[in-house]
């Protein structure tokens, strides 16, 4: 006979029912039915945050990957439309670092060489092989997006909406060339923007540190004492800043420090820093070409530090930022000593020499002529480029800046109106918002946007480009071989200049990343775009690789804002401040309603993960060797505001405990198909028909406050609490329906089949968001019978709840809370479950009366009466995990007053004692009652169990253990669950006889006999 279920094996093979999951997917076009299900609902409009199209994807990506998708399952099954649109960023250093490697490149020098067309069809091939390789993963971990129509960041539709931002910021005079002190990768040749530098790269370094003397002119004998760790900034040198505020000492060597700085000196002479400002000294390097006429004093700097070096700051304009902006104050010289390839120039006297190979000449020079105090090393944390870790320099460059002054405060208006999720991140984002700097957007790079400035030499009007129509309006020449809006195609389009109609060319440099990636809530949804064009964004680079459409103004009109975005923490000061920045600008408006952001992904052990530490782990890996289910479900258990400490050792936990969610389906499928039951679909809508006992209107009410708890989470953007609820709904179904209905079942008791079936597939599709194979794998098996059923869980929608029945919730809860309690004190008199016992009394748990039956069977005893529990003796320790934190220096005194028992029980459960009050979860219970008697107790519920075994209760406690070996051995020697046996008993256990009906029923024995020493089954 066909069953009406098809059997679940003994646990789930994730990978291989995943693959076969995407495969079905495929083949019945579930996502295209999807979307065609909700076109014309309300919608909900998501912006993917551009991936780099560069690398397969990380781990952390594959977690903010798994959220985005989580959040787009559930708006879709209840009923929203979406546009499901994947963006991939394309362009820009990240790119084009990769590439040099791939090429073996080391150098801009080499790159021209090699050749910028050639380079740049290079960065579009791997742009397009990765593009791919993170889509297959991502199909692979679930996501559902429209992978034909993804938007790529380097087409000339995006350029052209990045040229129209950079027009318009120019016209409101945001639009600056500055001659500015930036941070500068050596190895890439080209300034750093303020948003990538930070903490993360940093890195432990070691420098010299060097104390040097500058002679004091006119002081004879007397000398600054400075201290730096950047030995090629000596050459560069013009000033030495004091604090004025500060008390300086001048040493028995001759020199002067800050007194905070060596206290214990015996000081010659003392002066405030005012004191020392406006004297002159002898630079350390004067004899150099590049030092020439400068005259070195000393300079006036409250920001001086007072706590390490000498107090005494040697300035390098050209080779520091704050040095830079003193400079401006005190009419410095600015004297820049690297080359773009962080080389000394001429002049500077190490000629050609790194800032690492400056050092050991530097050093022996100055202590040739008798300046250096001092020379050892120092470790500290040092910035490095975030693409190649080469250790940042600063220079002084002419880079392009937009002013952050005015859109400032819009910005921050915007934000104001954003509910971010947590909810303290939108303060990090004001602060950001307060703080930025104005943003350089320029990079003396190859394979970027772009940047349309084309400054005039002859009237020194800048043009500033705004579309590819208006290029081709003013274009001189080089439109025949212009390809795409790239270099070194658009190198050759010379325009007529604006101002006097001569010929004026691009400045060679290309825009930061951010430009590219910020401008999407435009670009891709068609801001003031007059025509709807389909494939309209295929366009330059982006030609074939993907079919996305250039939408209309009323389209977006339509998407933007977005109600969502979610993206990791850093990208406050990156995506969010991009895309913020340019709609603000644009619009006037934020770009997105809602955010969710999420902390760092580090290894198991909390460390970060890096290939060369070998705790990396790829995403084909886990994918693999977890699942995407179960990598989802480690994503989505995460706090978003705790960092995520992902790996295969909680990627075991979790399948261990969705072991529960499937032995629970199992069992549902192995029952019902002994029984021949079939499932009613109605019984989804409408709850499950029939006699329902109460334990099962309990199971109701228990899945009707599942669908509400995890409805109130994702509505509040937090998986965590989908997971929790759903966890603590499967152990509520198995460890307590499932087992106090076992018999049920087993006597084909249709009502009991309902009510779990309806459990059952009602929490699949609430967690089917966060899991959508294992939930699809079983809701198929559940629902294939119901012919009303649609064939995928997504396409059920949201389940319906009713209100839960909550009184039933909080007896029930009573109730396992008494049984709990019974537990505990049967294992602290070390009785094990099986053993019959006489009495148990409990106290303050008044609604747990009306289940006395339950009690009784759950803890094996006669009697169960509810009075005062005498349990004079309790023992009171502190839970060190929970109160260590809390309490901190004071927890030894409450140790030692709980030990000497100095406490006062309070009626919430919890104590006083040491002058705290405890609460019963920080506290470990432990009570002793009369002797004879197990005691538990908490939250004021207090339990005792009789301990005392007479005869009876001890033969039946054998028929127990009996019962449980011969299931035993029925499921080693693989019976099915209807299969009877013939039964020998050992002759020892002949006094059991007299139980040899229930023994039989409980093991499906057709006969017990009692004959030789041995436990036997055969099947008949
Ligand atoms: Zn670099
Ligand atoms: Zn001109």
């Amino acid at each position: 006979m066909a069953h009406v279920f098809s059997r679940l094996p003994d646990k789930p093979d994730h990978y291989t029912l995943e693959l076969e999951i995407l495969e079905t997917w495929e083949r019945e076009g579930t996502f295209e039915k999807l979307r065609e299900r909700n076109r014309g609902g309300p919608r909900f409009s998501f912006i993917d945050g551009p991936i780099t199209a560069n690398n397969p994807m990380g781990v952390h990506h594959a977690w903010g990957r798994t959220l985005k998708d989580v959040f787009q399952r559930y708006k879709a099954l209840r009923g929203f439309e979406e546009r499901y649109q994947n963006g991939f960023d394309c362009q820009g250093l990240w790119v084009e670092v990769e590439v040099e490697k791939a090429l073996g490149l080391n150098s801009k020098r080499e790159i021209e060489e090699y050749g910028l067309a050639e380079f740049a069809a290079r960065c579009r091939e791997r742009v397009a092989h990765y593009a791919e390789v993170i889509t297959e993963q991502s199909r692979r971990l679930g996501m559902w997006m429209d992978w034909d129509a993804d938007y790529y960041t380097f087409t000339d539709t995006n350029i052209e909406y990045i040229w129209r931002f950079l027009k318009a910021v120019h016209e409101r005079g945001w639009l600056y060339q500055g001659h500015r002190s930036t941070v500068w990768c050596p190895r890439c040749g080209t300034s750093i923007s303020q948003h990538e530098v930070f903490s993360g790269e940093y890195k432990e370094l070691e420098h010299p540190s060097l104390h040097v003397r500058f002679p004091l002119k006119g002081r004879d004998g007397e000398a600054l004492a400075i201290w730096t760790t950047t030995p090629w900034t000596l050459p560069a040198n013009v000033a030495a800043a004091v604090n004025p505020f500060a008390e300086y000492v001048l040493r028995d060597d001759g020199t002067w420090v800050a007194q905070a700085l060596d206290p214990e000196v015996r000081a010659l002479r003392q002066a405030l820093g005012a004191e020392l400002v406006g004297l002159e000294y002898e630079g350390p390097f004067d004899h150099l070409p590049a030092q020439e006429g400068v005259v070195h004093r000393v300079i006036s700097w409250p920001d001086v530090a007072l706590d390490e070096g000498t107090g005494i700051v040697h300035i390098a304009p050209g080779a520091g930022s704050e040095d830079f902006e003193l400079s401006r104050i005190h009419e410095l010289p600015v004297l820049g000593p690297l080359d773009e390839s962080g080389r000394m120039l001429p002049g500077f006297g190490f000629d050609g020499l790194s800032t690492d190979e400056v050092e050991q000449p530097v050093i022996d020079d100055l202590d040739r002529r008798g300046l250096l105090l001092d020379a050892g090393r120092i470790v500290h944390r040092y910035p490095t480029c975030w693409r190649c870790t080469t250790p940042l320099v600063f220079r002084v460059v002419d880079d392009w800046f937009i002013s952050a002054e005015e859109i400032r405060q819009p910005m921050l208006d915007a934000n104001a109106g954003v509910e971010w999720t947590p909810a303290f991140y939108s303060k990090r984002m004001d602060d950001w918002l307060r703080n930025m700097g104005d943003w350089n957007i320029s990079r003396k790079r190859y394979f970027g946007l772009p940047l349309p400035f084309y400054p005039c030499e002859e009237c020194g009007t800048l043009t500033v480009i705004g579309s590819r129509a208006e290029l081709e309006e003013r274009a001189v020449s080089g439109l025949e071989q212009l390809e795409e809006l790239h270099r070194p195609w658009i190198d050759e389009v010379p325009i007529a200049c604006s101002g006097c109609g001569i010929e004026a060319r691009r400045i060679p440099e290309v825009g930061d990343a951010w430009l590219d990636a910020g401008i999407v809530p435009l670009s891709t949804l068609g801001w003031e775009n007059a025509e709807y064009v389909p494939q309209g964004y295929a366009t330059g680079a982006g030609k074939g690789l993907t079919t996305a459409d250039l939408p209309d103004h009323a389209y977006w009109e339509n998407w933007f804002p977005a109600d969502w975005v979610s993206e990791m923490r850093e990208q406050i000061r990156l995506w969010f401040y991009s895309i913020s920045f340019m709609s603000v600008t644009m619009t006037g408006r934020s770009p997105y309603g809602r955010v969710l952001t999420y902390e760092k992904l580090l290894d198991e052990t909390g460390r970060e993960m890096h290939r060369s530490w070998g705790n990396a782990i790829e995403v084909n890996e886990a994918l693999d060797q977890m699942g995407a289910d179960v990598m989802r479900w480690q994503y989505c258990a995460q706090p978003p505001d705790r960092n995520l400490l992902f790996g295969f050792g909680p990627a075991q936990e979790i399948r261990k405990r969705l072991l529960t969610l499937w032995n629970s389906a199992r069992f549902l499928v192995d029952y019902a198909n002994i029984e021949n039951w079939k499932p009613d679909w109605d019984d989804l809508a409408s709850g499950p028909a029939g006699d329902l006992q109460t334990l099962d209107r309990w199971l109701v009410a228990r899945t009707n406050a599942l669908v509400e708890e995890a409805t109130a989470s994702y509505e509040s953007w937090l998986t965590v609490n989908v997971v929790r609820a759903f966890d603590s709904f499967v152990e509520d179904l198995s460890n307590w329906y499932i087992r106090r209905s076992r018999r049920r079942f087993w006597d084909g008791d249709e009502t009991a089949f309902r009510t779990l079936w309806y459990a059952l597939v009602q929490g699949l599709r609430v967690v089917s968001p966060v899991m959508p194979f294992l939930s699809e794998h079983v809701w198929r098996r559940l629902t294939a019978a119901c012919a009303d059923a649609p064939e995928s869980v997504f396409l059920a929608g949201w389940p319906d709840a009713a209100a839960p029945d909550r009184a039933l919730l909080a007896d029930v809860a009573d109730v396992r809370r008494v049984v709990e309690l019974g537990r505990q004190a049967r294992a602290a008199a070390g009785v094990k479950l099986r053993q019959p016992l006489r009495t148990l009394v409990v106290d303050g748990a008044a609604v747990a009366q009306a289940h006395v039956e339950e009690i009784a069977d759950e803890l094996r005893v006669k009697e169960v009466t509810f009075s005062e529990v005498d349990a004079s003796e309790v023992r009171v320790r502190p839970n060190l995990p929970v109160l260590g934190p809390k309490l901190g220096r004071e927890l030894g005194a409450v140790r030692a007053a709980l030990e000497a028992r100095e406490f006062e029980e309070l009626p919430d459960g919890g104590f006083r004692a040491a002058g705290h009050e405890l609460g019963p979860d920080e506290v470990l219970v432990e009570r002793r009652g009369k002797e004879g008697w197990a005691v538990a107790g908490a939250d004021g519920v207090t339990v005792a169990l009789d301990t005392h075994l007479d005869d009876e209760l001890e033969r039946e406690g054998r028929v127990y253990d009996l019962i449980h070996a011969v299931n035993t051995m029925r499921k080693e020697a693989g019976l099915e669950l209807t299969d009877r046996v013939k039964l020998t008993i050992p002759e020892a256990d002949a006094d059991l006889h007299a139980y040899s009906d229930w023994i039989a029923r409980e093991t499906l024995a057709v006969s017990v006999d009692a004959d030789g020493s041995e436990l036997r089954i055969a099947k008949v």
